[in-house]
């Protein structure tokens, strides 16, 4: 039997753990899912509406990205799990990498390599909507676990050039806590004032703050204005010394952030 909204494809979060977004996308009939860290919330989710996992697409290779990896191929049976080329991918059947263009059940997803939180890191870009697992967040970006800050810096830069219209589908709520940094960093930015009362106001009501705009993260997230006078300044006043470039003053930033 056909479903009413066979075709239309949408996009849900599900929430896991402590703050992460595990994504969705299906049609009422199937289903792809981006970083199913955790088996029983995705099952759960996916039962509940009668849907086929069809393909997993995995950003890198932490455990709350990956850990239902394993248990959802047993449990649904042969799916597609599609990730960068790193051997801590579990059950990998295909490899994503910078500048592919895969062919989905939802149509083309586009691959982008974003090292920095890990060195082999992929975004993917679906429509209008990117799925960045932990490297932007909104207000903020992930932490340098493995790359340098050329490479996060570059990463986020890369990210930053999307179109303005695009949706962040980042992989936690992370977006209060990175408020009070950003105003910490970019405090007389009046966008930032203003989405800091609308996060807010999100967060009391229990709302995900997530997906964001990628216009509002150019606009107001400190990660990805690293050229702003405003940013330079508070940057170099913690640092107590002169920055000279853009990753410099990232960097400065980002080491500013694991301490505050
Ligand atoms: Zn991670
Ligand atoms: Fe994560």
């Amino acid at each position: 039997m056909m479903r009413s909204n066979s075709g239309l494809w949408q996009v849900e979060a599900v929430p896991a753990f402590q703050d992460n977004y595990l994504w969705v996308l299906h049609d009422g009939a199937q289903a792809v899912v981006v970083d199913p860290g955790d088996a029983t919330a995705i099952a759960t989710f996916l039962r509940a509406r009668k849907l086929a996992l069809r393909s997993i697409l995995c950003t890198h290779h932490h455990a709350d990205h990956i850990g239902g990896v394993a248990d959802l191929q047993a449990q649904f049976g042969p799916v597609e799990v599609i990730g960068p080329e790193d051997a801590r991918i579990p059950g990998r059947t295909q490899t994503a990498l910078d500048g592919d263009v895969l062919t989905l059940a939802p149509g083309e997803f586009r691959v982008l390599a974003v090292p920095g939180h890990t060195l082999s890191h992929v975004a993917y870009c679906w429509r209008d909507r990117l799925f960045c697992g932990d490297t932007l967040f909104a207000l903020g970006c992930g932490r340098m676990f493995e790359g340098t800050p050329e490479q996060l810096h570059g990463s986020l830069m890369r990210l930053a050039n999307l179109p303005g219209e695009w949706w962040v589908h980042c992989a936690h709520e992370y977006t209060l806590s990175n408020l009070a940094f950003a105003l910490a960093v970019d405090a007389d930015n009046p966008a930032l004032q203003q989405r800091g009362q609308q996060e807010r106001a999100r967060r009391q009501v229990g709302r995900a703050t997530v997906p964001s705009l990628l216009s509002a993260e150019r606009a107001t997230n400190p990660f990805l204005r690293c050229t702003a006078p405003a940013v330079i300044a508070a940057a170099e006043d913690w640092a107590g010394s002169v920055l000279p470039s853009p990753v410099a003053v990232f960097a400065a930033l980002r080491t500013w952030k694991n301490t505050f």
